[in-house]
């Protein structure tokens, strides 16, 4: 079991308090690398979180200006920076990241809140400089609502903080549900938040099954706004579940990342880049590069230099420091990454670094070896579908218009990546790139200060950035005869 002083209560958290169930029904939560129960948190289902709902309904009875939220937000970063450690350790216990991964999440949670606190004046109502049909004109930005934040596992901080940031910078109210994987390390969040004084069911948390809960988000008239991180899957439930009640919704689903490396890159500095980005939390980032395409030319050349750089990589716990990729989350993500190596060995690609591991005989301990495939091709599982696990297939291209047309097709378009030395062809390239982030001989992620979100069926919505504090407002226009 795991002992923490930020989680001395593990239950859900409603309208200012924590509340246990009176259901039976638990939460199992485990360590994925050890098997280790660390917590069983007691579920609380739809009539829990229509309560949190109707709480979060009162508390937005009030309005609360500008410098209360910015307070509100200021006090949550440094809540979080004071336990960047420990938040680290909780997030390396329940998802397997290396530790170093662990407390580096914490700090890039932090950003959002900090982010949101310094921009908040964006927010200020703005008034027209014309004066239109005899009148004076202002708009303002007002909360939608209550928020409903659904969230994933594989950052359970920062995909919460990135929602959970803009809802209070806009003034709503929110009610949380975190994956049934990773819920510890928001309900160690909310230990710091119950020290904050926001006013009791401005921000609720609730754990247990997805369905009901989703289902109450959805539904429930005095939520206006859900905003959702996980599979397109689920993502087009909910936007079948909220049509028949017309809510604002802002998603972020799946991605394909292509990761394009032209004949004139520095390769040295793309095969390092492709490595942080791709074995980030064992490759299971909606960020991740899915597919590298390496110009005919320098395609060996690049991946000699990538597999070296493979080889080199540790597996194991997150806990040990000497590790630089941690388990996958479970079995079911082992069995997918297996079986896309095992569709592209068939179809024609060779592995050159990676074995093939035993099947884990839980649901735990799912180490995949990090592996490089080339002769890697579009048709393959593995290229049409987030693999989401420690592997790197090179495909090879002869021309721009080819490459570009292959990374374009995909239903996806969060992430992609393009190195080169032509500033003219990057330019060229990325505006031809249907995805929402794209870098430029860098392969980062996103950062508190850009926004960040997909096209096609990556989803829409945006996080971070000015953008994403508008995402939990609405527009509303005074016109004063
Ligand atoms: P993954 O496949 O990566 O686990 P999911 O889309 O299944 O991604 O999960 C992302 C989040 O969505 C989790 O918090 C999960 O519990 C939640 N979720 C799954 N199904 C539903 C649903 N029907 N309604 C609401 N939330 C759901």
């Amino acid at each position: 079991m795991i002992e923490s002083p930020l989680l001395k209560n593990i239950d859900s958290y409603i309208d200012g308090g924590w509340v246990s169930s009176p259901n039976t029904a638990a939460t199992t939560v485990r360590n994925p690398a050890t098997g280790e129960v660390l917590a069983e948190v007691p579920d609380v289902g739809a009539d829990e979180t229509t309560a949190a709902v109707l709480a979060g309904e009162r508390a937005m009875g009030q309005t609360f200006d500008l410098d209360t939220r910015r307070r509100w937000l200021n006090d949550i970063a440094d809540a979080i920076e004071s336990q960047q450690d420990e938040l680290g350790r909780i997030i390396t216990l329940e998802q397997g990241k290396p530790l170093k991964q662990g407390a580096g999440e914490a700090s890039y949670a932090a950003g959002f809140y900090r982010y949101a606190a310094e921009h908040l004046d964006e927010l200020e109502p703005e008034t027209l400089p014309e004066t239109v049909r005899d009148c004076r004109w202002s708009i303002r930005h007002t909360p939608t609502g209550v928020a409903g934040l659904i969230t994933p596992w594989n950052f359970p901080l920062a995909m919460l903080a990135k929602k959970l940031s803009a809802a209070i910078a806009a003034g709503c109210a929110s009610v949380t549900k975190p994956a049934p994987d990773t819920p510890l390390t928001a309900i160690a969040f909310w230990s710091l938040l119950d020290e904050i004084g926001l006013p009791a069911g401005m921000a609720s948390l609730v754990v247990g099954p997805a369905e009901p809960i989703g289902r109450v988000l959805c539904e429930h008239p005095a939520v206006r706004v859900v905003s959702f991180t996980g599979s397109t899957g689920v993502g087009k439930k909910l936007l079948e579940l909220t049509a028949p009640h017309v809510k604002k919704l802002s998603l972020e689903l799946g991605g394909n990342a292509p990761l394009i490396v032209f004949e004139d890159a520095d390769l040295e500095d793309a095969a390092d880049k492709l490595i942080t980005n791709k074995f980030r939390a064992s490759g299971q980032t909606c960020v991740c590069t899915n597919r590298v395409f390496a110009h005919e030319a320098i395609a060996d050349d690049f991946a000699q230099r990538v597999a070296e750089r493979v080889g080199k990589l540790r597996v194991g716990d997150g806990m040990d420091e000497h590790t630089d990729l941690g388990p996958l989350i479970n079995r079911v993500g082992f069995d997918k990454v297996a079986e896309h190596v095992r569709d592209a060995l068939g179809l024609g690609a060779t592995r050159i670094v990676g074995d093939e591991p035993p099947r884990p005989a839980e649901a735990w301990g799912a180490f995949y070896p990090p592996t490089v495939l080339v002769g890697v091709t579009t048709d393959m599982q593995m290229s049409r579908e987030e693999t989401f696990g420690p592997i790197v297939g090179i495909h090879r291209f002869e021309t721009e218009a080819e490459v570009i047309d292959a990374a374009n097709g995909t239903p996806y378009g969060l992430a992609a990546y393009v190195f080169t030395a032509d500033a003219d062809r990057a330019d060229r390239v990325a505006t031809s790139l249907r995805f929402g982030h794209v870098g430029i001989n860098t392969a980062t992620g996103p950062a508190p200060q850009a926004p960040f979100g997909g096209m096609k069926q990556s989803g829409f919505g945006r996080e971070g950035g000015i953008e994403g504090l508008f995402e939990f407002c609405e527009t509303q226009v005074l016109a004063r005869g």
